[in-house]
């Protein structure tokens, strides 16, 4: 099986009926790069800059940013790269930026609400982007946005920014992408209000999952409920692919759900433009998508969200799809 999937290394991510697909790869550091490269993906569909604040005694300069991230551009050649601006908060923490003790911070102040908050911090990331962004094809996004103003507020931020570099005689480049990360379920269900501002939606799902279902995967007692193809699930993905497609709009996934291969024939039905995941899975990621019919799939897909339940809907796929 391996050395069948290698050969698909520089194939495209095509259907059985000729439907092409992006498959990107997750990564969380430039060293993730040679894995990406090794396993053929067509584009970084999510870095998580997190780690670069992580794996730091104190906060990153916009110098040391952009040299990750002109690193990241420049090793993908011209295929595009989502950056994801800061994502901590949550599980993640900084010792050098002390959080305020939360009874639920996973419902408190982290990411892009950090980010709005502390826009010293997010300027020199945007500044750092923004000076990378000549080194190849950039998309950023931001996470865990979940009001339209939030997003304007980072645009606007971004916006500025880059006025400022391009007054400085900065070279950036004129073609940046904005998107979000669809994450909390207020913003997948406002998908259509979000596509006509965006560039791009990449759903995360899971935290998508997570929220949807008030279930931390991570917790034994509830976690039974952590499920990604329960119908309610399937119908907010639904929802944000065709309301980007509404509008003309690219609609992502980044979420673990995407290199999944139950997942994956709903997606392909759904008409998923991007499955972004971890660079091990995409050549049998690949693979998979090669068999199935863009058509037979979304049948597959309108059932599913027709169904009443998460097993209901394993069964259904098991009972369409060969297994790779
Ligand atoms: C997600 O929530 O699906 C996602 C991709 O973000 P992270 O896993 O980094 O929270
Ligand atoms: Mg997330």
């Amino acid at each position: 099986k391996k050395a069948e999937w290698a050969k698909l290394k520089d194939e495209k991510s095509v259907s059985a009926d000729g439907k092409e697909f992006v498959i990107g790869a997750n990564i969380g550091t430039p060293k993730d790069l040679d894995g990406v490269i090794d396993n053929g993906a067509e584009g970084v569909g999510l870095y998580r800059t997190e780690f670069l604040y992580m794996d730091s005694s104190e906060l990153p300069t916009e110098d040391d940013q952009f040299e990750s991230y002109k690193k990241v551009l420049k090793s993908m050649d011209g295929k595009p790269v989502t950056v994801r601006t800061m994502d901590i908060g949550g599980d993640k923490h900084l010792p050098y930026l002390p959080l305020p003790e939360e009874e639920n911070p996973f419902l408190g102040y982290r990411a892009i609400r950090i980010s709005l908050d502390r826009d010293d911090i997010f300027r020199t990331q945007l500044r750092a982007l923004l000076r990378a962004s000549v080194y190849g094809q950039l998309w950023i996004m931001f996470p865990m946005v979940a009001t339209l103003p939030e997003f304007r507020a980072a645009r606007d931020i971004f916006n500025e920014e880059k006025a400022k570099l391009v007054a400085e005689g900065t070279p950036v480049s004129d073609d940046i992408k904005l998107g979000i990360m669809i994450e909390i379920p207020a913003a997948a269900v406002l998908a259509d209000k979000f596509a006509q501002e965006v560039d791009f939606f990449s759903i995360g799902t899971n935290d998508l999952i997570g929220y949807s279902m008030a279930a931390d995967r991570g917790n034994d007692r509830v976690s039974y409920l952590y499920q990604p193809y329960n119908p309610s699930i399937l119908r907010l993905v639904k929802n944000v692919i065709d309301s980007a497609h509404k509008y003309g709009k690219f609609a992502a996934m980044c979420g673990e759900m995407a290199g999944d291969p139950i997942a994956l024939p709903i997606l392909v039905g759904m008409g998923l433009d991007e499955f972004s995941m971890s660079a091990t899975s995409i050549l049998q990621a690949r693979s998979l998508m090669k068999k199935l019919d863009t058509k037979d799939m979304a049948e597959l897909a309108a059932k599913a969200v027709d169904a009443e339940t998460n097993d209901e809907v394993v069964a259904l796929v098991k009972s369409n799809v060969s297994a790779d």
